[in-house]
Formats: structure tokens, sequence, C-alpha cells
């Protein structure tokens, strides 16, 4: 499930722009990750964090946001990439921060995308494979990504002297912090391009449309998102490309509610049917019908789980239940005869139903 952006930053639903700024300054220091060394949960948190007050600190985003959050793909991660600007605004200038490695010592790496994609329950349930399309950079062909025209070599960078790095101070909220960053001249590499490719421009990449095949697993959830390592947007020259995030909307199905990998089922019986017993054809995802027993004196409300027959548990073995619910259905108009029978049931039975006169029989 996405967490609420709200409850991540631990704000209520009205806070305040500044409140939201606080609560995510408070928040970047004790998730991020360089304060927490040794803890591989701490980059995701720091990421929700982000990811939370890109949102929310966009009054057209959060309204979009507060609305149902049926904002487009587009709209949700396109500052996605954004993290570093943020993490500069509140950590000072040019922190330069990468996910996933320590200081950038090497060229921009491409943003993160996001999309979404939408399945049934009973794709869901099977898993199924997606074909996603966006716009984004993507590596140069003529040039295969390096910036520089083919055949022409790079010149070792003068200012670095090939090592892409140079070490700075920097006083950062989390206190001076001797670093190791990318040489300017360079952008990281060591080597600069002496003939830019004519196709980029020496940037390595061009704007293009991305198709990438998305696996969706069996059992997943509406509104998982599906991390597909490298499926992003192309890098600077020689800088890896970043992530495609893929959320995944599960539509709903009228013939189910949902409860992690439990379904729930509602059937209807007729009164003699829940009185007598009788036997009702139960839907069960991604198989054929089940011939559920209703015994003999059933009472509304009654559920029987049948067990193993719900959806398949996200990356694990097995499956959850279906639990049926019987709904006993009373009838609200009735034939004469039907009354009739009726009236003489509750004789025997010795109930004492409106007298006639205050029923409509239907023609
Ligand atoms: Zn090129
Ligand atoms: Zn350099």
């Amino acid at each position: 499930m996405v967490a609420d952006y709200y409850d991540v930053l631990g704000v209520g639903r009205g806070a305040g722009q500044d409140e939201i700024k606080k609560a995510f300054r408070r928040l970047a220091r004790d998730t991020h990750p360089d304060a927490n060394p040794g803890d591989p949960t701490a980059e995701a948190r720091f990421r929700d964090v982000a990811r939370a007050y890109e949102v929310l600190s966009d009054p057209a985003k959060r309204a979009a946001y507060d609305r149902g959050g049926s904002f487009e793909a587009g709209d949700l991660f396109s500052s996605f990439a954004g993290i570093d600007d943020l993490l500069s605004r509140f950590f000072g200038g040019g922190f330069g921060y990468q996910f996933g490695g320590g200081g950038r010592t090497g060229p921009a790496q491409g943003s993160d995308i996001g999309t979404r994609v939408s399945v049934t329950l009973e794709e869901a349930a099977a898993g199924a494979a997606r074909q996603v399309r966006f716009r984004a950079a993507i590596p140069c062909e003529s040039c295969s990504g390096s910036g520089s025209t083919a055949g022409v070599d790079l010149a070792t960078c003068d200012q670095c002297h090939g090592q892409g790095s140079v070490r700075v101070t920097r006083q950062t909220i989390l206190g001076a912090t001797m670093a190791i960053t990318a040489c300017d001249r360079c952008r990281g590499r060591g080597k600069v391009i002496v003939e830019p490719c004519e196709a980029c421009l020496g940037r390595g990449s061009i704007d293009g449309e991305r198709g990438v095949e998305v696996d969706i697993p069996p059992g997943i959830g509406d509104g998982a998102r599906i991390r597909v390592p490298g499926k992003g947007a192309a890098g600077d020259a020689g800088g890896r490309p970043g992530d495609l995030y893929v959320e995944v909307g599960v539509a709903p199905d009228p013939r189910f509610e949902r409860h992690g990998a439990d379904l729930i089922h509602r059937v209807k019986v007729g009164l003699a049917e829940a009185a007598l017993g009788a036997t009702a054809m139960i839907p069960v995802v991604g198989e054929d019908d089940f011939e559920l027993e209703i015994p003999a004196g059933t009472q509304p409300g009654s559920v029987f789980r049948l067990a193993r027959m719900g959806m398949p548990r996200l990356q694990r073995r097995g499956r959850g239940d279906l639990l049926v619910e019987v709904m006993v259905e009373v009838p609200d108009r009735l034939t004469a005869e039907q009354e009739a029978s009726l009236r003489a049931f509750a004789e025997l039975t010795g109930e004492q139903p409106a007298p006639p006169a205050k029923r409509r029989h239907r023609s």
C-alpha cells in the first residue's frame, strides 16, 4: 500500500507549509542514510519522507492528492529526481547525496521515473506482464551513451588529473563533513569529451520514448510499487540510469472484497434455501466456480471459510482463504399464492404476521 503522505510526515491534514517543512527537516535528519550507517531501511524511509514532502510542499500536487490521489503519474513523480534538489535546499548547496553509495563521485545518475498500470483482480492473482511506455532521457544511439563522437578519444581532465573527484569540507546540519565530490569540470568522469557527439551534444542521452516490460507478481496488492532497477531515465554520459517505479492499481472486482490474501464473497440464498439447505455456486478467482453446500438451518450472516481459495500470498507460498458470507433474502413482494403458503407456514410456527389487508400483491 502507498503510505498516507500526512502519516509519513506525522502532520495533520490541515498542516500549514511551515509545519510540513519543519516535519520534513526533522525526519530527513533522523532517516538520512548518512546518519544511520548500517541500517538498510533508512534509505527507504528517507525516500518515503522525501516523496511525501515533494507532494505536500507543492500546493497543486497537495490539492490533487487531497482530492483522492487521482493524479497522473507524471505529476506524482516528475520531481522524484528532485530529491537531490530538495537536499541541497535543506542540507546546503551541492550536498550531492546520491542513493546507493557514498558521496557523488561520478557523472549525474539518471532520474527515477514513476508510472502506473492497472490490472484486474484475476491478473493480480495469476501475475501478469505489462509493457509500460513513457517519455524519458534514453541513451543516445549515435555515441552509445558516451557523449563523444565515435572514434575520437576522450582526454584526461586537467583539473582532477583523471581522478574524477576532489575533496571538500562542508558544513551540513549533520555537522562538518569531509566529502569527496565530483570534479565539476569533467563531472566526475576523469575524462573530458574532445569532440561532442552531434546527436546529443555530448550529453550521452536524448529525449525519447522507452518501453519496459514489467512483471507483476501474483498476489500484488492495490497501490504496490514495483522497482525496476536501471529502467528509468538515462544518466549523463557515463552515469548510471535511474530506476523505474511502477505503481500497480488493482481494479475492484464486484464479486469480492479483498483483505490482503483473503477474499470475501457474499452469496444470496432464499428463505426456504436457508431453512432447508441448498447448493450455491461460489466464484473462485482464477478457477472454476466452487459448489458450496449450504446446510439446512443456515442463519443470515453465517460465514463459510474455503481454505486456500483466496489470493496467492505475495512472494510467499500458499493462498489466503475465501470467506463466504450468507445473505438470506427476505422476499419483499409476494404473489397471492406465495403469501398464502407463508401464512399457512406461520400458523404452524405460531408466528403472528400482520393481517393481509396491509400487504400489496405482486400483479
Ligand atoms: Zn550522442
Ligand atoms: Zn575532472
